[in-house]
């Protein structure tokens, strides 16, 4: 069996910039249950924040970051975030990513509860994708070893430190070895939870279910961001009509033609996302429908098509001309905030276990995440693993955050003895609809008893579909029981009975397998 200095589960941002930063300084093997491309990561729009404009600094980012995250953002992790920003965001250029430029200088659009513009973006609205396609290349032009179709199904703990993971070939079904000195979780977030997800198929919270089974500690998992606007037409899978829409002038008019979002909010239409998710789910319900609009009919088709050739051509294949008619849309889960709970070096609580990417949770994006932080996230943590895997061999001792959180164990639950039948889409059904955009203390239980009896009588796990479906129902109890515990309403975590924001709750908590802190 071969030994690696470094394995990568995941090939979307945080993968495949770890594995081209790694392969200067040891072998490289990264494991990936699809093709390459197939991530979250792919299907970015508005593009990633940085502080380059002239009105701009870290400074005024870091306010806006902390200042989406209610409350809860980890101040330390956030400094990093928007000091060390520019210096990632160099080696994305450097490997070749194309971003757009007016007469030589990067353009920078603005999304909402940015106080300026500050977003760079790639191709109009098809950042990710050039991302990834550059990473990608660059990766096939190294040594780099990947192996997809291959599903991390286990890491591999031997006295209390990584030694590797153990992962299932899913197209042959056998199962394999793998060992490292240090194992790098890049494997996304969980948007496949829900009913109405922009998560591309292969996000089933897979690290996060392995983390918390290896015994890692996790957390944040109520703060799931439901995204305000994705594209609501009959047989049309979501599609995301990107946050830079807005921030380009798009109204949002309920299905009586008023404009609603000025009722709620002052930033309008540019308020955070939460705050206009919700919104659009009082207004669809005020007017019995299950869709709002976003207008840009009063835009230059000009910019329209230039600025947003993507979304343009999208729906226009779905015969919808967005310079002359409006655009239905609704919320849909988009990012969670929370997963395996990393200090400011990406480490876990177990030795030689990192988490990097919308995997982790480095406590940057608290209670909310700002539009665009996320591939930023991605970029930042991970040059951080790398950093901290050259300070030493093995890693110094885990230095905490300082953050005050608790662990618990996840709670026991009387069994019922009639639950709907498990399946992913009667998962994705309850989770929508009682641990969705607006959650109650009885939803939240009704869905905790149900989410423990399906996961009492999963089956032993023996291909793709089941490993999946393992780690969906583990993560849907993490969200559950941690939206059960936080009893108030911050940030993307909102509570009809318990509808504001108590001081006694400003701290994380999470979840660990085995020990109570
Ligand atoms: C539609 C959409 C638009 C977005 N727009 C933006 C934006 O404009 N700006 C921004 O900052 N963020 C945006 N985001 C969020 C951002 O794209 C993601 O947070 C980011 O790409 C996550 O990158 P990642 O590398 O952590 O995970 P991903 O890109 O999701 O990659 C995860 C990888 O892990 C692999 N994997 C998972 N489980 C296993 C396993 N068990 N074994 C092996 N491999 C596994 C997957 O196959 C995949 O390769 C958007 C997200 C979506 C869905």
């Amino acid at each position: 069996m071969k030994h690696y200095d470094y394995i990568i589960v995941g090939s979307g941002i945080a993968g495949l910039y770890i594995a081209l930063l790694a392969i200067e300084r040891g072998s490289v093997l990264v494991l990936t249950k699809g093709n390459i491309d197939d991530c979250n990561t792919r299907y970015a729009q508005g593009g990633i924040a940085i502080a380059m404009g002239k009105d701009d600094s870290p400074e005024l980012h870091f306010k806006d970051t902390v200042a989406a995250g209610d409350g809860l953002c980890d101040a330390e992790a956030v400094r990093i975030l928007t000091d060390e920003a520019a210096d990632c965001v160099a080696d994305l250029i450097k490997f070749g990513v194309p971003f757009d430029t007016l007469d030589g200088e990067i353009t920078l659009t603005r999304e909402a509860a940015h106080s300026v513009p500050r977003i760079m973006h790639a191709g109009g609205d098809a950042t990710g994708e050039h991302i990834e396609v550059t990473l990608s290349r660059q990766v096939r032009s190294t040594p780099i070893k990947v192996l997809q179709n291959c599903l991390a199904s286990e890491i591999l703990v031997q006295n209390g430190k990584v030694i590797g993971v153990r992962a299932l070939d899913c197209r042959t079904g056998s199962v394999e070895e793998y060992h490292c000195r240090f194992l790098i979780l890049a494997t996304g977030g969980a948007g496949k939870l829900f009913k109405y997800t922009t998560n591309s198929d292969v996000v089933t919270g897979d690290g996060i279910a392995l983390a918390f089974e290896a015994d890692a500690e996790i957390c944040d998992m109520e703060f799931f961001q439901f995204h305000p606007t994705v594209l609501r037409l009959q047989g049309v899978a979501p599609f995301l009509i990107s946050e830079a829409v807005r921030g380009e002038g798009g109204i949002l008019r309920n299905v009586e033609g008023h404009r609603f979002m000025l009722d709620y909010a002052a930033e309008a239409e540019l308020a955070p996302r939460d705050i206009v998710a919700r919104s659009i789910v009082y207004e669809m319900e005020k007017t019995h429908s299950d869709r709002v609009f976003l207008d840009v009919t009063h835009l230059s088709p000009r910019l329209i098509t230039t600025r947003f050739p993507h979304i343009y051509s999208f729906c226009q294949d779905h015969g919808l001309d967005i310079t002359k008619g409006l655009i239905p849309v609704a919320p849909a889960a988009h990012y969670l905030m929370g997963g395996v709970k990393v200090n400011i070096w990406g480490e876990t609580n177990i030795s030689g276990l990192f988490a990097a990417g919308e995997a982790a949770c480095t406590g940057v994006h608290g209670a909310n995440r700002l539009a665009s932080n996320s591939l930023l996230e991605s970029v930042v943590f991970s040059k951080r693993v790398m950093q901290r895997t050259e300070m030493t061999t093995p890693p110094r001792h885990y230095k905490e955050r300082n953050d005050k959180a608790i662990s618990y164990c996840l709670p026991g639950r009387e069994m019922l003895s009639k639950a709907p039948s498990l399946n992913v889409p009667n998962l994705q059904s309850l989770m929508w609809d009682k641990v969705g955009i607006i959650r109650s203390g009885e939803g939240l239980k009704e869905a905790a008893g149900i989410l423990a009896t399906w996961q009492s009588l999963l089956p032993q796990p023996s291909d793709r579909p089941s490993y999946e479906l393992d780690n969906l129902v583990l993560c849907a109890r993490l969200t559950t029981e941690a939206a059960l515990l936080r009893e108030e309403s911050r940030g993307a975590h909102f509570r009809t009975d318990f509808p504001k924001a108590s001081p006694e709750w400003q701290r994380h908590s999470g979840f660990r397998k085995s020990v109570i802190k």
